[in-house]
């Protein structure tokens, strides 16, 4: 696509016409006011508020989206911009390392043609790339006259949670709750996305895995079931469904821009910094500039932890769960050179009787391990003993069936690597992570895996046990963790003792 000004608006050019340009070569983008006396498409409205699209992921005519350009309904902006020292960055994912672009002969703009790999699989950004919006007004969704249909109740810790959301909610401010792992934190919300909802504020859940997007929108849908809600993944359907509540992975984010008065961030910490970094980006722009921000997590990094200790984030913590029992206390357990025993086709013994132990008691585990490699020279070991023995990993096809299987009982000890540490649930299990002391296992990585235990109110108690070579500080930052929030639930009255 190329482009000329002509009487203060750009109009596209199909060829290479003299002085026509690419958008991200025009000094100035004129934006025209919307005309009141235009009728404009609501087709249009409910497709583009809040987004930034490319022209390909609109199933309307060039003319006529140049014609809401026209009229002011529509925004056009630069896909790619260039830093002061002349180098491109991506509008809309925020790259700005060289490594990430890329050029090609562009058939569009008949020149060659810089262009974002980084956020590729959501179309190709380039030089000659509008990112279009809307500049209209907003669709109205009309209210039901009950918003939330949930009858649960909270537990205290919860409760106490749930207002803060209210109040940074109606106050657009920032917010962090830290909640442990199975303190119940989807319930939290609740009453937050209703008073957001209730005061015509358009909210969205994001969160780095599809997972948990699947997971929470039946959740959610049964919670507010007259409430239109947008579930956004790669592949989803509800692409261009324009909705007051909507749950998407930070990827989908990328399509927004300042859609959002609400936005809850969950799981930030699930994805290492550098992809984090990407998906920040995606999550501040896709918000309003007057917006409120909530972020959940179990596990905050050092950087949060520390700007907590000090005041320098405002934050509340659920630190007990639901049922009202501590969270399991990892016990460390030296194994010594476990690989060297691994090569050599045996078990550390103190691994072997923690084994044989559940074995006999006939007590379902999760047995952690920071390499494929390992756990697979592992599986044949612990099969011998017991032949209901499966392992998993993240590109293992059957992954959700095994899964499924250990759900059914009929996997007794199921081996897996950090693809486990958070998202399932099983009731009734104990958890032992063999070679604790690899970098694999972060203090984050650390607590996730031991908040696997204890999960369900019937079996609220579940062992931990940390094998290791050689104590880490990750292994005794997780400890520590762990026991100020069993210390905090105690002295808050959130544990019965
Ligand atoms: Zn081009
Ligand atoms: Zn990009």
């Amino acid at each position: 696509m190329r482009f000329i000004l002509f009487h203060n608006k750009l109009i596209p050019q199909k060829t290479n016409t003299n002085g026509s340009k690419r958008i991200s070569q025009m000094d100035l983008i004129p934006q025209p006011q919307p005309n009141p006396n235009y009728p404009f498409n609501p087709k249009l409205q409910l497709l583009l508020s809040g987004k930034q699209l490319l022209f390909d992921d609109i199933p309307f005519p060039l003319e006529e989206i140049q014609e809401h350009y026209e009229n002011g309904y529509v925004t056009y902006r630069k896909g790619i911009k260039y830093t002061a020292g002349k180098k491109p960055y991506c509008v809309r994912c925020g790259n700005k390392k060289p490594y990430w672009f890329a050029v090609y002969p562009c058939a569009r703009c008949q020149e060659a043609c810089i262009y974002c790999r980084r956020c590729l699989m959501m179309g190709r950004i380039s030089e000659c790339t509008p990112l279009i919006g809307w500049n209209g007004p907003m669709p109205d969704a009309p209210l039901p006259s009950k918003i939330l249909a949930w009858q649960g109740s909270l537990s205290q810790g919860q409760l106490e949670a749930s207002k803060r959301v209210v109040e940074a909610i109606l106050q657009n401010k920032e917010w962090l709750i830290w909640a442990v792992c199975g303190a119940g934190k989807t319930e939290v919300l609740f009453a937050g996305i209703e008073a957001a909802l209730a005061t015509k504020k358009r909210i969205c859940i994001a969160t780095p895995r599809t997972d948990v997007v699947l997971e929470l929108t039946p959740r959610l849908k049964s919670a507010f079931p007259d409430i239109p809600i947008a579930s956004l993944y790669g592949g989803s359907e509800d692409r261009h469904v324009f909705a007051p509540l909507t749950i998407a992975t930070t990827h989908q984010l990328l399509r927004f821009y300042q859609a959002f008065d609400a936005m809850i961030l969950d799981e930030v910490d699930a994805f290492p910094y550098t992809v984090e970094e990407a998906l920040q980006h995606a999550a501040v722009q896709a918000r309003k500039l007057t917006s409120s921000m909530i972020y959940l997590t179990a596990t905050p990094n050092e950087k949060w932890q520390r700007e907590c200790r000090t005041g320098k984030r405002a934050f509340t913590t659920i630190p007990a769960r639901y049922h009202r029992h501590p969270l399991s206390v990892p016990e460390f357990v030296w194994c010594g050179n476990w690989k060297k025993s691994l090569r050599k086709g045996k078990l550390p013994e103190n691994v072997l009787c923690w084994i044989k132990t559940r074995l006999q008691n006939n007590k379902q585990s999760l047995l952690f391990f920071p390499h494929i490699s390992l756990m697979e020279e592992a599986l044949p070991l612990v099969k011998k003993l017991a032949p209901a023995t499966e392992a998993v990993h993240a590109e293992d096809p059957c992954r959700k069936d095994k899964v499924q299987r250990m759900r059914k009982k009929e996997i007794l000890f199921l081996l897996t690597t950090t693809i486990l540490e958070r998202g399932v649930t099983f009731p009734n299990i104990d958890v032992a992570v063999i070679g604790a002391e690899d970098l694999i296992f972060t203090e984050s990585a650390l607590v996730q895996i031991a908040g696997r235990a204890g999960r369900s109110k019937e079996y609220p108690k579940g062992v931990v046990t940390f094998f290791h070579y050689g104590k880490t500080n990750e292994m005794i930052k997780a400890k520590r963790q762990i026991v100020s929030m069993n210390r905090e639930g105690i002295a808050r009255g959130l544990i019965d003792v």
